[in-house]
């Protein structure tokens, strides 16, 4: 846990796909660096074959990986950090349709296709049963960030409902942050929990339809909350930890041509608490930096006491492989590798 307790660790998981650009993406044999070639591309019309070639060094590179192999290079050790008290943060970050929320959510269809956060909670709930020296109490919460406004996606769970002033993140005395008005949910086993995930994704789709807008363009942040209580009196221990599940919105960025109005205002929304996101966590990886620009978006205020010093922070960049979306795809790898960096 002391190893590397600041360090951010990167990876990137490439869509499968059967015309995947070996050409121009390859990864070397000790799995955690990738090269991308792009064709010089023909702005001003002239014919040009000339490669140009990026290197990348993240912590590992998923290609062809099952759910299972990503959640326990990605999650799991995240997951005990949080039984253990540390709070921890995993992000999907990547153009819209690379697979964020595959990863993080998965899909229906088959249970093999879990993604992390119905994972996470199988691993939390079996974890609480084998540690007997502790007893445990499990919250969730559900928080969508749409264009700097904050949703809370469980509200109509249980007859709780959204303050009436809306939801704000507020600080907290002892140096941590909440989101005022944001319902918590207390789950006693695997099945509550998963309901209430399936509930909560439930209220993103028709919410995102209520408001016409694409459910890609905003940030959801699902969060377990773990206290513990040691049982024993010898060693009296109260631990609170928060570990924040977060499918970001889809990075891409705008066409040159043709977007106006809602759609300009979702992408500069985005672009901006993506750009804070970036700053925050490298202002928190250079030790003379005082100053962390927290409250510059509501997504890194919303994430401010989970994100760097003793927390885990793991970002997954999830790319295409096919040619025709090398830009997007050297542009995520571009953000994942500064993270990197730190
Ligand atoms: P995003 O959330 O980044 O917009 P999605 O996760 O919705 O993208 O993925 C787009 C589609 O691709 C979905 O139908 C999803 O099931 C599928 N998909 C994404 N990644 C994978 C993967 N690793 N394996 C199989 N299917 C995937
Ligand atoms: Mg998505």
């Amino acid at each position: 846990m002391s190893d590397s307790s600041t360090e951010v660790k990167v990876f990137v998981r490439i869509r499968p796909t059967a015309h995947f650009a070996q050409e121009l993406i390859e990864y070397l044999p000790d799995g955690q660096s990738i090269n991308v070639r792009q064709r010089r591309d023909s702005k001003r019309g002239v014919v040009n074959n000339q490669l140009c070639s990026w290197s990348f060094r993240l912590s590992g590179v998923l290609h062809d990986v099952s759910q299972e192999d990503v959640y326990n290079t990605v999650a799991h050790n995240v997951v005990i950090g949080a039984l253990e008290g540390y709070n921890g943060t995993i992000m999907c970050f990547g153009q819209t349709g690379a697979g964020k929320t595959y990863t993080m959510t998965g899909a229906n269809e088959s249970y093999k296709q879990r993604g992390i956060i119905p994972r996470a909670i199988q691993q939390v709930f079996s974890e609480v049963e084998n540690r007997n020296s502790s007893s445990f109490t499990v919250h969730l919460s559900y928080l969508e960030i749409y264009n700097e406004t904050l949703v809370d996606l469980l509200s109509s769970v249980g007859g709780t409902r959204p303050g009436p002033a809306g939801l704000a993140v507020v600080e907290e005395a002892r140096g941590g942050v909440s989101v005022k008005g944001l319902s918590l949910h207390p789950v006693h086993n695997e099945e509550e929990a998963l309901n209430l995930l399936f509930e909560g994704e439930m209220n993103r789709i028709i919410g995102s339809h209520g408001m016409n807008k694409n459910s890609s363009r905003s940030h959801c942040i699902f969060t377990i909350y773990i206290e513990s209580r040691s049982r024993t009196y010898s060693q009296a221990r109260y631990i609170t930890s928060k570990l924040n599940l977060v499918d970001l919105a889809g990075s891409e960025r705008l066409g040159k041509t043709g977007s106006e109005g809602q759609m300009q205002k979702e992408a500069m929304s985005i672009n901006r608490s993506l750009s804070f996101l970036e700053q925050a966590i490298l202002a928190l990886a250079d030790r003379r930096r005082e100053h962390v620009p927290f409250r510059q978006s509501k997504l890194t205020h919303a994430l401010r006491d989970s994100l760097g010093g003793n927390c885990k922070t793991v970002l997954v960049a999830n790319v295409y492989g096919e040619a025709a979306q090398i830009e997007e795809t050297l542009s995520t790898l571009r953000f994942a590798s500064r993270m990197k960096c730190v």
